[in-house]
C-alpha cells in the first residue's frame, strides 16, 4: 500500500486537518483521488456588478473604498467597494483584526458570494475574499464533502497532490470495457482528472445530476468493486464443507407434511424444494427466504428443520425476541413435538430471561444431542451452549439480528471443519435493486403467494381528532366478536413516556368500552406477565389489546380484524406493513386505521406524509419496501445487516440501476479471466472495508 506522505508526516503528532482526513478514510493516495467534489463553484469568471442578478453567486474585482465597524444590529465588519459600475456592501459578522487589514481601503480585491439586492443597494453576507492580481484560476472550482476541522482549501490541496501521485492505471481491461454498459465509456484517469477539474464550459447541470460520462464512468466502477467483492465471499463461502442432508422417504419432513391442517401453497412447495436442494449440498447455506407477513415462512422452515433432524442433526430457531420465539414458533412446535418425542427426542427452549435451574437441564439436552430442536433468542447462540451437532439454523427477522451474531452462530459448529446451514426469514422484502447489490451474495427464496381465503384489508387515514369515532368502531367490532389491537408508538427518546401514553390510551379505552377486557402490553413489563396478557389475547377473552411496541405484536389471533396506530406518522413504512399484516388473517373483513396527529404547524411531514400515502395505497409488500427505499435510501434500510460495511458513494439505486446488471455480470468474467486486476479493483475501491461485507 503506497504510504500516505502528504497527508500524515510519519511520527510527529497529527494536525487537525490530518485527523480529520484519517476519520473521513482519505488515508491512501487513492482514497484522495476517489474524494469526488459535491458541486462547484465557478471561480474563472469576474462578472461586473451592472451586469449581475439578484441571488446569484458571482465573483466580482473590486476596490475597497470604505471599511468601518458598526454596532447595530450586532458588532460587524462592513466594507464598501466598487468595481466601477457599481457598489456593493461586504458583511462580516465574526472577523479578526488581520481580516480588517487585509480589507484595508485601497485594496484591490476578488470577492466571491450571493448577492443580495436590498434597497440600499447590493450585498454580500460573509463572502469569499482574496487579493485581486494572480492569474484565474481555468477550471471550475471543486467544493469536497468535507467536515469542519478540515477546510476546503487544505482539503483540495491533499485532494490534488493525491491524484497526482495515486494510481489510476485501469481495472477493467480494455477488450471488457464495453460491458461495463456505458455508452460513452471515459478511461479512469480521465474521468477523475474531469470530475476533480472540469473546464469552465462545462454544462453544470450534468455534473450536478451526476449523468456526465465521467461519473458514470465512476459509478460503474463503484458498482463493480461491490459486486466483486460480494461474489468473492460468496465464492469463499463455497470453499467451506457442510454436512449434507437429505430427507429419507417416510421420514420425519413426510410425517410434518401429513399432519399440517392445510396444503402448502406452491410458492411454499417451491421455495421448500429451494431449501432442500441446498441442504443436500456439502456447502453451507445461505440463503434469504423472503415473504410478506402472513406469507406462511414458518412452515417452511419447521420442513427445513425436519430434513435436518431427519438426518441425525440439530436444529437452531432463532427470533430476535423472546415473545417473538414464543409466538411465531408455538404452531411449528405443536407440529413437531409430538413427532420427534415418538423418535425419544425433544424441543428444548432458550431465553434470556431463563434462570439457572430451567437452563442447565436444556444445556445438558442440547449437548448430548436429545434436543433436536433447538429454539430461543440469540441466547442460543452464547458461548455456554455445546451443540452436539448443529446442522442448520434458522433466523427469523433476519435484519433484527447483527452481523457479530451472525457470525457467532458460525462459530457453533466446527465438528471436522464443517459449518452450519444457514436459513435467514424476512417478512421486509428486498428489492430487487438492493438484492442485487447490496444481497449479492446471498441466495435469495421469495413465497409470492399468500395462503388462500386472505381477506384484504382495507387501510384508512384518520385524523387523531377523530377518535371518538374509532372507538366506537371498536365497539361494533367487540361486540361482533371481533378482536382489535391497538398501538401505541414507540418514542426513542423516553421509554417513560411511552409507558405513560401507552397507560393512558388503556385507561381511556377501558372507561370507554365497559363490559370488554382491555388488555396493556408493554416492553418493561416481566416476561411472565407479558404470556399471561398475550394468552388472554390469543385465547379470545380479550377484547382489546394496547401495545406499546411493535416488536410485541408477532401475533398470529386471526380472529383480530381491526388495528389501530396510533400516530401512524411515527412509524417507519415496513414497520407499519408488519404491524398490519397482523389483521386480515382470518376470514373476517379487516380493517387497519393509521390515526396520525399533524404537526405543531399543523402539518405532516413530507416523509411521514409519503410513508401514509403508501400505507393507503397498496397492500403489496415489495411495493411498500420499493417506496421505503426510495423515502429512505439504501443506508437505513440494510439495518443491522450492514451495519459498518460500506455503503455506495456515488452509485444511487433509483437512478443508476441501469449499470448494475452489467457490473454483475462483468464481476465473475473478471474475478475468473483476470484475478489480479479484480484484486487491484477491489483493494482500490474498498481497501481494508470489504472485509465487513462478509459476514
Ligand atoms: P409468516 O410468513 O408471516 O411467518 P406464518 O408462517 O406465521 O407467516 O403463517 C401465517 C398463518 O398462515 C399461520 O397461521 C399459518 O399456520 C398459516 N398458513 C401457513 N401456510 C398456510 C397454507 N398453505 N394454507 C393455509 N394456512 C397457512
Ligand atoms: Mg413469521
Amino acid at each position: 500500500m503506497p504510504a500516505a506522505q502528504a497527508v500524515a508526516a510519519p511520527k510527529k503528532a497529527l494536525s487537525e486537518p490530518q485527523k480529520a482526513l484519517r476519520k473521513l478514510g482519505l488515508v491512501r493516495d487513492i482514497d484522495l483521488a476517489l474524494h469526488l467534489p459535491l458541486r462547484y463553484e465557478d471561480e474563472t469568471r469576474i462578472v461586473r456588478l451592472c451586469d449581475a442578478r439578484e441571488g446569484e453567486t458571482v465573483q466580482i474585482e473590486a476596490t475597497v473604498t470604505d471599511s468601518q465597524i458598526a454596532f447595530r444590529p450586532r458588532r460587524q465588519l462592513v466594507v464598501t467597494v466598487d468595481d466601477g459600475s457599481d457598489t456593493c456592501v461586504l458583511r462580516f459578522f465574526s472577523f479578526y483584526p488581520s481580516h480588517q487589514k487585509a480589507l484595508a481601503v485601497g485594496t484591490r480585491l476578488l470577492v466571491r458570494g450571493e448577492l443580495k439586492g436590498g434597497f440600499l443597494g447590493w450585498q454580500m453576507v460573509h463572502p469569499a475574499t482574496r487579493p485581486a492580481g494572480g492569474a484565474l484560476p481555468e477550471a471550475l472550482t471543486p467544493v469536497y464533502p468535507t467536515v469542519a476541522s478540515l477546510p476546503q482549501a487544505y482539503l483540495r490541496k491533499a485532494v490534488l497532490a493525491g491524484l497526482a501521485r495515486a494510481d489510476l492505471s485501469e481495472t477493467v481491461p480494455v477488450p471488457l470495457v464495453p460491458q461495463l454498459g456505458l455508452r460513452d465509456p471515459w478511461p479512469l484517469r480521465a474521468a477523475l482528472q474531469f470530475l476533480h477539474h472540469p473546464p469552465p464550459d462545462t454544462p453544470l447541470a450534468t455534473l450536478e445530476d451526476r449523468s456526465h460520462p465521467a461519473w458514470q464512468r465512476l459509478k460503474s466502477e463503484e458498482l463493480l468493486a461491490q459486486q466483486l467483492s460480494q461474489l468473492e465471499s460468496k465464492r469463499e463461502r463455497d470453499r467451506l464443507r457442510a454436512p449434507v442432508l437429505a430427507a429419507p422417504a417416510g421420514g420425519l419432513h413426510e410425517q410434518l407434511l401429513q399432519v399440517l391442517p392445510f396444503q402448502l401453497t406452491a410458492a411454499q412447495r417451491r421455495v421448500g424444494e429451494e431449501i432442500a436442494g441446498d441442504l443436500g449440498r456439502a456447502v453451507p447455506m445461505h440463503r434469504l427466504l423472503q415473504g410478506d407477513v402472513g406469507a406462511g415462512k414458518t412452515v417452511v422452515a419447521a420442513l427445513a428443520a425436519a430434513i435436518a433432524i431427519d438426518a441425525g442433526w440439530q436444529c437452531a430457531l432463532m427470533a430476535p425476541t423472546e415473545i417473538l420465539a414464543e409466538q411465531h414458533f408455538r404452531k411449528l412446535i405443536g407440529w413437531l413435538e409430538p413427532l420427534l418425542a415418538a423418535r425419544g427426542q425433544v424441543v428444548a427452549w432458550l431465553t434470556g430471561s431463563q434462570k439457572k435451574k430451567e437452563r442447565a437441564p436444556m444445556l445438558e439436552r442440547i449437548g448430548s444431542g436429545e434436543a433436536a430442536l433447538v429454539v430461543g433468542t440469540h441466547a442460543v447462540i452464547q458461548e455456554q451452549v455445546q451443540f452436539r451437532r448443529l446442522a442448520l439454523a434458522i433466523i427469523d427477522e433476519q435484519h433484527r439480528f447483527g452481523v457479530a451474531q451472525r457470525l457467532a452462530l458460525r462459530e457453533k459448529m466446527d465438528e471436522g471443519g464443517q459449518e452450519p446451514h444457514l436459513l435467514m426469514m424476512s417478512a421486509t422484502p428486498i428489492p430487487r435493486t438492493l438484492a442485487m447489490s447490496y444481497y449479492a451474495d446471498l441466495d435469495v427464496s421469495t413465497i409470492d403467494e399468500l395462503p388462500p381465503g386472505r381477506t384484504p384489508v382495507v387501510t384508512r387515514l384518520v385524523a387523531d381528532s377523530r377518535r371518538d369515532e374509532v372507538v366506537e368502531r371498536i365497539r361494533a367490532q367487540v361486540a361482533q366478536g371481533r378482536q382489535v389491537y391497538w398501538v401505541c408508538p414507540l418514542i426513542e427518546e423516553s421509554e417513560a413516556l411511552d409507558l405513560t401514553n401507552a397507560t393512558a390510551t388503556h385507561q381511556a379505552l377501558s372507561a370507554a368500552l365497559p363490559g370488554v377486557l382491555v388488555g396493556l402490553l408493554h416492553s418493561r413489563m416481566p416476561a411472565a406477565e407479558k404470556k399471561a396478557v398475550m394468552a388472554l389475547f390469543t385465547g379470545g377473552q380479550m377484547g382489546v389489546l394496547v401495545s406499546t411496541t411493535v416488536i410485541e405484536v408477532g401475533v398470529d389471533v386471526p380472529n383480530a380484524s381491526l388495528m389501530v396506530i396510533e400516530h401512524a406518522e411515527r412509524f417507519g413504512l415496513s414497520q407499519l406493513h408488519q404491524l398490519r399484516g397482523r389483521v386480515g388473517r382470518g376470514a373476517a373483513a379487516s380493517a387497519c386505521v393509521l390515526l396520525y396527529a399533524p404537526g405543531e404547524n399543523g402539518r405532516l411531514g413530507e416523509t411521514a406524509r409519503a410513508r401514509l400515502k403508501a400505507m393507503a395505497e397498496t397492500a403489496d409488500g415489495f411495493e411498500i419496501a420499493r417506496r421505503d427505499l426510495e423515502i429512505r435510501g439504501p443506508g437505513e434500510f440494510l439495518g443491522a445487516r450492514q451495519s459498518g460495511a460500506p455503503l455506495l458513494r456515488f452509485a444511487d439505486l433509483a437512478t443508476d440501476a441501469h449499470l448494475l446488471e452489467p457490473a454483475r455480470r462483468l464481476a465473475p468474467l473478471l474475478l475468473d479471466r483476470h484475478p489480479q486486476d479484480a484484486s487491484r479493483h477491489t483493494a482500490r475501491w474498498l481497501g481494508g472495508k470489504s472485509d465487513f461485507l462478509k459476514a
